[in-house]
């Protein structure tokens, strides 16, 4: 017999085959993981209460990069950052003809800055000052400083034509909220771009409970390809595309993974082996573009 079925219905697809995964241990606590077998997607449950996920944001350990930190962090932790915007940026302006663009969550504001250099009028919000300052530094306007929640919803409704989410739905405590709002800030048929770490990836299976994305209280949800789609549906939209890639070096794989040091002949073969691994669509991040059907 397998694990005891959880009460709980999967925050994603909402079937109830969900069972228990591990409690992951960290400094901030202990947080309990629950895994869908009907998606194969996961979540932390019970959610961390929203006091002690607000100050954990508040905390200025939390994205505390100076503008010069960010553009050298680029070229060692991210050197395929620029290409990345301007891919998912690419394919926007392919599934888009309007051009009101929405970066929600922008953080230093890369794909900003792409969106801008292809003919988008682009609005962003950041909560974090900090990346509120790297942004305006790094773009030659401001984002608004706030959480995209109800009230931003509600003020920018039907206004934009696309509205990218990158490395945003892992940490919201409440996805299907997340989603309605953002349905809510698009005009007519317009485009959700997302982008998040992938469970069901090769690096994931391969980490299992060591997954380096496990790590609340910052990530909370743990995608998988199905469950993402289900949500999206569930929300008013349909799927027009879904890819996974891999980005990843080996500065950044190692500084996810104390202790690790790789020869670069190792490195060498893992990265082959998780670049090949996007052939199958088990690449490390999910990028789905879905259609709001009005
Ligand atoms: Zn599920």
């Amino acid at each position: 017999m397998g694990p005891k079925t959880h009460e709980t219905a999967c925050i994603f697809c909402r079937e109830k085959n969900v069972s228990f995964y591990f409690i992951k241990q960290n400094k901030y606590g202990e947080y309990p993981v629950l895994r869908c077998d009907a998606c194969g997607a996961a979540f932390v449950w019970p959610r961390p209460e929203q006091g002690a996920l607000e100050e954990f944001y508040r905390d200025l350990n939390y994205s505390n990069l100076s503008y010069e930190e960010v553009l050298s962090s680029d070229s060692n932790y991210y050197p395929d950052s620029v290409m990345d915007a301007n891919r998912i940026i690419s394919v926007c302006k392919r599934f888009s003809q309007g051009r009101n663009f929405l970066d929600v969550g922008a953080g230093f504001g890369r794909f900003s800055k792409s969106a801008h250099e292809n003919g988008f009028k682009v609005s962003a919000c950041e909560p974090n000052p900090n990346a509120v300052k790297v942004f305006t530094q790094l773009n030659v306007f401001e984002p608004d400083s706030c959480l995209f929640d109800k009230q931003y919803a509600d003020k920018y409704e039907a206004a934009f034509d696309v509205v990218l989410l990158s490395q945003v739905l892992e940490h919201v405590a409440d996805p299907e909220e997340m989603v309605l709002n953002i349905y809510n800030v698009i005009k007519g048929e317009g485009i959700a771009a997302i982008a998040v770490p992938h469970f069901g990836s090769l690096l994931s299976r391969v980490q299992g409970k060591k997954d380096m994305f496990i790590s609340p209280p910052e990530h909370l949800n743990f995608f998988s390809k199905r469950g993402l789609v289900i949500l999206f549906e569930r929300c008013g939209f349909k799927l027009e595309y879904l890819h996974t890639v891999t980005k990843m070096n080996k500065k950044r794989f190692e500084h996810h993974i104390p202790f690790v040091f790789l020869s670069t002949v190792v490195w060498a073969s893992i990265y082959g082996i998780l670049k090949t691994s996007e052939l199958f669509d088990m690449g490390i991040v999910i990028n789905a573009y879905f259609r709001k059907i009005s």
